[in-house]
């Protein structure tokens, strides 16, 4: 067995052909150009070639393969959120979530264990009644529970009962869950460069060259091309892409920054987060603690990690889980957030007419990756933007039509 395996090994024909073909010499022109290799702009190509039979796609990734925010994200996936608007796109990305693997054929360990949020004052609690009440009139699986059921279904919570964070109660939505990033990137590239599609890793896009209300050519380190229509889906750095073509969008960036222990045995069996600590934890599949919470606070263009913020979340965990205390930071990371005014994303149309946005995904954008792929696929397809994305136009900046998910969002992801 032994022989035979080094010998396989060894040998010339040794047929291991990878999941993607290298990358190909750039055509003069795509019917679709996509701006972004990361979950989404993949997601997009997938769609674009399953659904809508445009193959004709080239995915232009600066660095390597999802190596954007897709890569550093902690892979809260969710649909509680605020608004009746926001619970529909996200509730439908729950459901491709949920039948993800198969539709990639792909184990993407999408694992639907519940988010737990926990309420340190009745003014959490009442906001939490408004989301249950929301959230269940539009269908989801979500309902403010008490701090004996809290305890009841995380009994290594430290409930500080007396203290200054004394846990009076949570949001409980079963729905909740995560899914390996990697795997649902590498699980939409598969499938979309089985289909024609082309990924052109280590190509960057530096600027378009705009003819009337048309995007006519797209500039790259690698040439130039055509395109019949582009998408920007470039997480961090969606504003200065679109501004490279004249549009200005509202979004500033922030650092969001996480970190994860060394692997300890099973213990916590949900994604809790507290907005009052701004801290949340998941435990991985390797038995590492994931800890994340909010952003920087100041704008900046840089993915170094800091202490204070370390210290922060270590404080935040530790006050949750006082048994923490002395476990290992293995490692420390931040991505470039774009964020939007009401902390909802940007979908749909530009004001140029070929020209689609997909972004302001901010801390909050992994969870839509297979809706955000399917929706934007649609407008790319068939020129409409579908009635789901309709509210996370551009122009609702103008209308001051906001979708409020800072409420919603800030500490959860
Ligand atoms: C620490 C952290 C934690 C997070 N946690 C969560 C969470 O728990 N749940 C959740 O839903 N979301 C979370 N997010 C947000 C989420 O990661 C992003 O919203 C999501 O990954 C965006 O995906 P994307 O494909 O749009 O962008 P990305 O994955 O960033 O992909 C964009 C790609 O565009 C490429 N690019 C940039 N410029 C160019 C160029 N000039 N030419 C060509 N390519 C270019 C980049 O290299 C990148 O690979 C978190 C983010 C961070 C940073």
């Amino acid at each position: 067995m032994v022989l035979r395996l080094l010998k396989y090994g060894l040998s010339r024909g040794y047929p291991v052909t990878g999941d993607l073909p290298p990358t190909p010499d750039l055509r003069a022109s795509y019917d679709v150009v996509i701006v972004g290799g990361g979950g989404h702009g993949l997601a997009c190509a997938h769609h674009l070639a399953k659904y809508h039979g445009i193959r004709s796609v080239a995915v232009l990734e600066k660095g390597w393969l999802a190596g954007g925010n897709t890569a550093r994200n902690t892979t809260t996936i969710r649909s509680n959120y605020m608004t009746m608007q926001s619970i529909a796109f996200y509730k439908e990305a729950v459901a491709l979530y949920e039948g993800m693997s198969e539709e990639l054929d792909f184990n993407v360990m999408f694992s639907q264990r519940g988010q737990l949020t926990l309420a340190h004052s009745e003014a959490t609690l009442r906001a939490f009644h408004l989301r249950a009440e929301t959230g269940r009139h539009m269908g989801i699986g979500i309902e403010v529970i008490g701090p004996d059921e809290v305890r009841a279904r995380v009994p290594e919570l430290n409930m500080d009962r007396g203290g200054a964070l004394e846990i009076i109660g949570g949001l409980w939505h079963p729905d909740g869950g995560t899914a390996r990033h990697d795997a649902v990137a590498w699980g939409y590239a598969r499938e979309a460069s089985r289909r024609g599609v082309e990924i052109h890793q280590r190509t960057a896009v530096t600027g378009f060259g705009v003819t009337g209300d048309r995007v006519t050519q797209v500039q790259t380190d690698r040439g130039v091309i055509n395109a019949g229509a582009v998408l920007i889906a470039c997480g961090g750095m969606n504003y200065d892409m679109a501004l490279r073509a004249g549009v200005d969008l509202p979004i500033r960036c922030f650092p969001l920054q996480a970190m994860v222990t060394e692997p300890v045995k099973p213990w916590l069996h949900t994604l809790v987060s507290s907005v009052s600590l701004h801290t949340y934890l998941v435990q991985s599949s390797r038995g590492e603690v994931v800890i994340g919470g909010g952003s920087d606070p100041y704008q900046l263009y840089s993915t170094r990690s800091t202490l204070d913020l370390k210290e922060h979340l270590a404080e935040g965990a530790v006050h949750l889980f006082p048994f923490l205390r002395g476990l290992k930071v293995l490692r420390q990371w931040a991505g470039i957030t774009d964020m939007t005014p009401d902390y909802s994303p940007i979908m749909g149309a530009s004001p140029l007419d070929n020209l689609w946005l997909d972004c302001g995904w901010g801390t909050w954008g992994f969870k839509a990756t297979p809706v955000a792929g399917k929706r934007m696929a649609e407008c790319i397809a068939t020129g409409r933007v579908p009635e789901v994305l309709a509210p996370f136009a551009l122009s609702r900046f103008a209308r001051f039509d906001l979708v409020n998910e800072m409420g919603a969002t800030a500490a959860s992801h």
